[in-house]
């Protein structure tokens, strides 16, 4: 079984809607997916229709912009109930933050010159949830950069002009948004935060106290080194193991959809938590 539980749709900064994600996973050979967009679940419904059509298992998932002490991490939750109106509310204020985030940055794109940053972004993010992907988008098409590396690179990372800090939501108070919606709690791309050990040991603890649930240990950026390094990390601390490409379209990705690395072996993996319920959860996409 291949698994993948992190991908993004056009509902947030992917480039495929709903539909053509899946498709492109079924294709890929992916057996269950989980849409995981940023801060919103308004592509599950479609997600799930297109996967009952092709017969690929759709996980309902959301990507959670949070704080964490003064940093910003991302945590996913799987299996969350996207029905669930006090989820959505909840999202619903993280999109706020998102709005004012993306005024700042236009203001501050602004200071440099680049004008009417916010508004020509707002027209190509339509109605998906606000990031600075959509940003990158706008600098792109203006000339501004080559790719999304320099792009993020020159104006939209830490330090640069085109970087604002929001107030996120406090990670354990999104772990329990997940958890009251049904859903486990993941912590997402560890090695993408530039923590050292120590402060990598320290997050993976207070996440853990917190409640989260599990780590992802197979990501497409992880090399075999990171994904065993992640793998002891997750007995340790006592996480299930999550798999997720963090996928946004294939001229975005290192990887294509259904490359992912196995499992080391000895890991738990997360999907064990819902498929408990069947008379023999499938393991078999862990290394022997
Ligand atoms: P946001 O949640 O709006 O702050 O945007 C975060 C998103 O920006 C991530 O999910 C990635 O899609 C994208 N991103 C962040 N850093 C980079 C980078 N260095 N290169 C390409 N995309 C990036
Ligand atoms: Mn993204
Ligand atoms: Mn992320
Ligand atoms: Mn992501």
């Amino acid at each position: 079984m291949q698994y993948d539980l992190h991908a993004h749709s056009n509902h947030s900064d992917g480039k495929l809607s709903p539909t053509e994600l899946v498709n492109l996973a079924k294709s890929k050979g992916v057996d269950v997916l989980a849409l995981t967009d940023h801060d919103t679940v308004s592509g599950i419904s479609a997600a799930v229709i297109a996967a009952k059509t092709c017969g690929l298992l759709l996980i309902p998932g959301v990507e959670i912009s949070a704080q964490w002490e003064s940093r910003e991490i991302h945590i996913v939750g799987l299996q969350v109930d996207a029905g669930n109106r006090i989820l959505q509310r909840r999202l619903a204020s993280q999109q706020m933050r998102r709005r004012k985030r993306a005024v700042a940055i236009g203001e501050s794109l602004a200071n440099i010159g680049i004008t009417d940053a916010y508004e020509k972004t707002c027209v190509l993010a339509g109605s998906s949830t606000i990031g600075r992907g959509h940003f990158a988008q706008f600098l792109l098409s203006h000339g501004y950069a080559r790719n999304y590396n320099e792009v993020f690179k020159n104006y939209l990372s830490p330090g640069k002009p085109g970087y604002v800090a929001s107030a996120w939501v406090q990670s354990d108070e999104a772990i329990q948004w997940i958890h009251e919606a049904g859903g486990v709690a993941v912590l997402a791309h560890p090695t993408r935060y530039q923590l050292t050990s120590n402060q990598l040991a320290h997050l993976l603890s207070t996440f853990r106290e917190q409640g989260g649930d599990g780590l992802e240990v197979v990501t497409a950026r992880h090399d075999s080194g990171e994904i065993k390094r992640m793998a002891r990390y997750a007995r340790r601390y006592g996480f299930k193991a999550s798999v997720g490409s963090d996928f946004h379209g294939e001229d975005m990705h290192p990887l294509g959809l259904g490359q992912l690395k196995l499992l080391p072996h000895g890991c738990i993996p997360i999907w064990s938590h819902w498929s408990d319920t069947q008379d023999e959860p499938d393991f078999s996409n862990t290394a022997g």
